[in-house]
């Protein structure tokens, strides 16, 4: 089922996602209702607070996106990334390494909007998957950026946070903007 996805001025996205405790089957529908609403809104990753849950579920799939590269590695060894998506990332805990480089982004909660971010280049995650099994990789390119911005969302923090002091400035008024049209959505249901 595609959900409606919150847009920037909703409270929910400023909000840490609360640890899951076990994969029941509520969560496991939640989590296919989160890849339907990324898949319909051909985004590259959704967190749980983009649809109104603050929770640490994360869904990516960088599959199709060829101008933009990943690289993944298994224990250490180069592997394939296509075979490794979809993911599903639970309680997800991540090191970021490697040199910080600058990359475009943008966010379902935020349509239209688009700004470079600097991040490190790699990083490294261990989290649960949808079955609850505990799993580690290292991801580079593409990936690295998505799970970076993602796990942001399972925080509380947003790309705009990230953007440096001009970029920022670049997109002010559209954030503005969008902010103020959400919040008086959000009133009017009230
Ligand atoms: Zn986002």
């Amino acid at each position: 089922m595609v959900l409606p996805v919150v847009k920037y001025g909703d409270p929910v996205l400023r909000r840490k996602g609360a640890k899951i405790e076990s994969v029941t089957p509520e969560i496991t529908t939640f989590i296919a209702d989160m890849f339907d609403t990324m898949k319909a809104a051909r985004g590259v990753g959704l967190a749980a607070q983009q649809v109104g849950h603050a929770l640490q579920i994360t869904v990516i799939d960088v599959r199709g996106i060829t101008d933009r590269p990943s690289k993944l590695w298994l224990d250490g060894t180069p592997a394939d990334v296509e075979s490794f998506m979809p993911l599903v990332l639970i309680n997800p805990v991540i090191t970021p390494t490697g040199p910080r480089v600058a990359g475009p982004e943008g966010c379902l909660s935020f349509p239209e909007i688009f700004g470079d971010v600097d991040r490190p280049s790699e990083v490294e995650v261990t989290a649960l998957n949808e079955r609850g099994e505990t799993f580690s990789f290292r991801a580079g390119g593409l990936l690295a950026r998505a799970v970076q911005h993602e796990v942001d969302h399972l925080n509380g923090i947003l790309f705009i946070d990230r953007m440096n002091t001009e970029t920022r400035q670049e997109v002010r008024s559209e954030i503005d903007e969008l902010q103020a049209e959400t919040k008086a959505r959000l009133a009017s249901k009230r």
